[in-house]
């Protein structure tokens, strides 16, 4: 699994948006336009599209590979 991350224009930080997948999943998504994001980052909302995201795999923090 992964996280779908966005990167928010106004600080540069990649951000989550709340929606983890595999990357197959991923991959199959039709390019639109998501539901507005509330950034974490910059405090204001963000509409992204598949093209605009990103799936982090690599930068899971706490999870322990098992
Ligand atoms: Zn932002």
């Amino acid at each position: 699994m992964g996280a779908i991350m966005i990167r928010c224009p106004v600080t540069d930080e990649l951000i989550h948006v709340g929606i983890d997948t595999d990357q197959d999943s991923f991959q199959a998504l039709p390019n639109i336009m998501a539901a507005p994001v509330r950034c974490p980052a910059c405090g204001g909302e963000h509409v992204w599209s598949k093209k605009d995201a990103v799936l982090e795999t690599t930068m899971r923090i706490k999870t322990p590979r098992t």
